[in-house]
């Protein structure tokens, strides 16, 4: 009887899908790798809330790495390494192959735009006293959540003779930061009944200022917005009609932190997508020369439907592409027919707590490595680009031949919602793509959670991708 059992055992064990160890598995040096690279991250994260600052750090370590401008109709040499900046906006980042673009060229494309909270272009107002910005935020947010919390106000303002400002108000804790007020419960017992995302109205997403007014003898009204603006001018420069031509926008104010006691977590705002975005940039960065020239690219505008010219619709990365292949004397489109992508996105993490959400045997989990997402979209496979077998197969190799914790997901239950990436944007391209990243809890909050093995694993998948496909 009990031999039986064990063949039988045994026979489950050759036939079965393995059960995965993730963390549990993992060398207790991996584990300290992963915590000193996330070190790094936590300062990326930190010093990259909106897109040009995270363009402006990548560009920065890139150059320190011996990165340099991309040059059109230049010859590279293996090993060469080269940047190209898309409106300070986007960055793609190459590392010149032995075999040039001749046999495709290989992406990690993250996305490094985060939902938030955008100015209005006519955004200054007071009502009793108070002064506010209104705004129209940036992504899917879930709206309470952005209240009663400090935030901070990031971007720049193009003024009218054309010279450019950069604000960043509220990162320091010296500075002042900013706040969208909420109800108190003694009077909320109407907005208490009403839907989640309709308790708190956008319209009403508007943030708070100033409450000071200019100290004059005069009788006038708006003496707060006027004093508020006073002290913009003198800091800045500018005027009130300078928030037309501006990009402007609210983020939480705090810093990442390690979360639990045990610090396996990282909790900050923007992991979505920074969390891809850091370790695609690092295996670019720490790639030496690989046989087929290698691309991290980070994009714009993916929250908002990857349209206008630094998302990942426009034509910025095919006409890098093409002007590589140029310089190769290979024609662009042959080059992106034989390339391969790496979607670098983030998945939902099966969180306890919202079980009912998540179907658990196609759910990506925290400490369980980088999650492989062959399709994304929602409710029959729309909006979707399907990853074939073929390169499913491809890639499930690479990763087990390098010894990378991953797993299998879908975002949730089938209908129960749905998301898209960039990665049938790429396939567009006619490029062979699918969507590798970091699991995520609490995606799109203003403080969200990653686990520090799974961004390190993410990194080695993409630094394998780099240097064995
Ligand atoms: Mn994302
Ligand atoms: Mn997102």
């Amino acid at each position: 009887m009990s031999e039986e059992k064990s063949k039988t055992k045994q026979l489950k064990e050759e036939l079965f899908l393995p059960a995965k160890k993730g963390i549990a598995a993992a060398a207790e040096d991996e584990i300290s790798r992963a915590d000193e690279f996330c070190e790094g991250y936590k300062d990326f994260l930190d010093n990259s809330p909106v897109e040009r600052e995270a363009v402006e750090y990548s560009l920065q370590l890139a150059i320190e790495n011996g990165f340099t401008e991309f040059e059109q109709d230049r010859y590279y040499n293996p090993g060469d390494k080269v940047y190209l900046v898309n409106r300070g906006k986007a960055i793609a980042l190459a590392v010149i192959g032995k075999n040039g673009t001749k046999n495709g060229v290989r992406f990690s494309i993250a996305h490094i735009d985060s939902p938030r909270v955008d100015l209005k272009p006519n955004p200054m107002y007071e009502d009793n006293n108070l002064a506010y910005f209104k705004t129209h935020y940036y992504g899917g947010i879930k709206k309470y959540q952005w209240t009663v919390m400090p935030l901070a106000l990031h971007g720049t303002v193009v003024k009218l003779d054309g010279t450019k400002v950069d604000i960043k108000v509220g990162v320091d804790e010296s500075e002042p930061c900013f706040c969208i007020t909420d109800l108190l419960p003694h009077l909320a017992r109407e907005q208490a009944q009403k839907k989640l995302a309709q308790a708190i109205e956008g319209e009403n997403l508007n943030v708070l200022i100033g409450s000071r007014p200019l100290n004059t003898e005069d009788e006038e009204g708006e003496l707060v917005k006027l004093n508020v603006m006073k002290i913009l001018n003198e800091k800045y420069g500018i005027t009130e009609s300078d928030f037309l031509s501006a990009e402007l926008c609210f983020v939480p104010a705090q810093k990442s932190r390690d979360v639990g006691f045990d610090r396996g977590l990282i909790g900050g705002y923007g992991h979505d997508d920074k969390v891809c975005a850091y370790p695609a940039l690092m295996a670019a960065i720490d790639t030496d020369v690989p046989e087929c020239t290698c691309i991290t690219y980070l994009t714009d505008k993916e929250e908002t439907g990857s349209d206008g010219n630094t998302g990942m619709q426009s034509d910025f990365l095919r006409y890098f592409v093409y002007d590589l292949a140029k310089s190769d004397g290979e024609e662009g489109y042959r080059v992106l027919s034989k390339s391969k992508c790496l979607s670098a996105d983030v998945n939902a993490a099966f969180d306890p707590i919202y079980a009912s959400a998540y179907e658990p045997k196609n759910s990506s989990y925290i400490n369980q490595g980088v999650i492989i997402s062959k399709y994304t979209g929602h409710g029959g496979k729309y909006d979707t680009s399907d990853a074939s077998a073929e390169y499913m197969g491809e890639i499930r190799s690479m990763l087990e031949k390098n010894g990378i914790m991953w797993q299998v997901g879908e975002l949730g239950k089938v209908d129960i919602g749905g998301g898209g990436t960039i990665a049938k944007y790429v396939a567009n391209m006619n490029v062979d793509v699918v969507d590798l990243g970091v699991p995520v809890l609490s995606m799109h909050a203003p403080f969200e959670l990653i686990s520090k093995v799974d961004i390190f694993e993410a990194y080695r998948a993409f630094h394998a991708f780099f240097n064995n496909l």
